[in-house]
């Protein structure tokens, strides 16, 4: 039973890092075609750098930047704590970042000059930038439903909203969540199902090859990857020589494919790459969600489970 329960730690950790290394796998290929990243790498598969940032090797982006700004927030405060999210957001866009998506810096800028923790509804708004970051929110709201829903649309309307938005965030975090407690890629699958009944346009089957920031795109893919391949290796292998936006399709796929796989099916050629600073965090950042989370109490200490 104990065993059960440090399945659920590790496989948390697991789709936490699993999303950083999406993110700096897929950096490389971002904005590139199938086509040009064949012609340049064969089949790009090492977490080399490089791309339109030029980043170095094992580096991250606004994705897993994001995302640890909303670990650190809930960290920080002990609980969910919006204006905590958003005071994280502003002091990393006043970090200079590499990259920042435009809806993101509007939402982050409207916090800072008039406090809105809200975005008004736009039909603009159904980009990825808000599907990217759910990785923490659904550490820390594992075994609540109505809990995840909550926090993970507050999070996303900081600066996107749209109901695309909501529906990928929201089902996002509920196939990692599943995946965390250990259910079949026929329950996930279920779960995109649903989706499919609220919006037809999220069936992947028969993909069409578009990746791009469009969310609908981004979840397609993701999904398309995840459902069709049989290893988290192959999976993101898949997503990212599709292109188009691949560090934030990486980074969804690897957040879903590590909490699915688990760390050890996460090659260490790649672990051994990313930035010992993200993964750090990530380690000390984890396990804390999940013992915030409704579920964390259930979780037994492994420095209380000696006997
Ligand atoms: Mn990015
Ligand atoms: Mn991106």
């Amino acid at each position: 039973m104990d065993g059960i329960r440090e399945d659920v730690l590790r496989r948390a950790e697991a789709c936490l890092l699993g999303g950083a290394i999406g993110d700096a796998l897929g950096a490389t290929t971002e904005f590139m075609t199938p086509s040009e990243i064949r012609e340049r790498y064969g089949v790009h598969r090492k977490v080399i750098g490089g791309g339109w940032l030029k980043l170095r090797a094992g580096k991250v982006t606004d994705d897993t930047e994001m995302s640890l700004c909303i670990a650190r927030a809930i960290l920080l405060a002990g609980r969910w704590d919006l204006l905590q999210v958003a005071t994280q957001f502003v002091s990393w866009m006043r970090s200079k970042p590499l990259d920042i998506g435009a809806t993101c810096r509007r939402g982050i800028r409207d916090y800072m000059l008039f406090g809105r923790t809200e975005q008004p509804e736009s039909e603009w708004d159904a980009g990825n930038g808000a599907a990217m970051r759910v990785g923490p929110v659904s550490l820390f709201t594992l075994g609540d439903d109505e809990l995840l829903q909550k926090h993970v649309v507050e999070q996303a309307r900081l600066t996107h909203n749209n109901p695309l938005s909501d529906a990928a965030c929201i089902t996002a975090g509920r196939m990692i969540q599943l995946a965390i407690l250990g259910h079949s890629k026929n329950r996930l699958y279920e779960q995109a199902r649903e989706l499919f009944r609220a919006f037809p346009q999220f069936r992947f089957d028969p993909y069409d090859g578009q990746a791009s920031g469009y969310v609908v795109h981004t979840l397609r893919t993701v999904f398309h990857f995840f459902f069709t391949t049989r290893s988290f290796e192959d999976c993101l292998v898949g997503v990212v020589n599709q292109g188009g936006d691949a560090d934030t399709t990486g980074s969804i796929a690897g957040l879903i494919a590590g909490a699915f796989y688990g760390p050890e099916e996460i090659p260490s050629s790649w672990t051994r790459k990313l930035d010992p600073a993200v993964q750090q965090e990530i380690i000390s950042s984890a396990g804390r969600l999940v013992r915030l989370s409704p579920l964390g109490e259930n979780i037994v200490r492994p420095d209380s489970n000696q006997a």
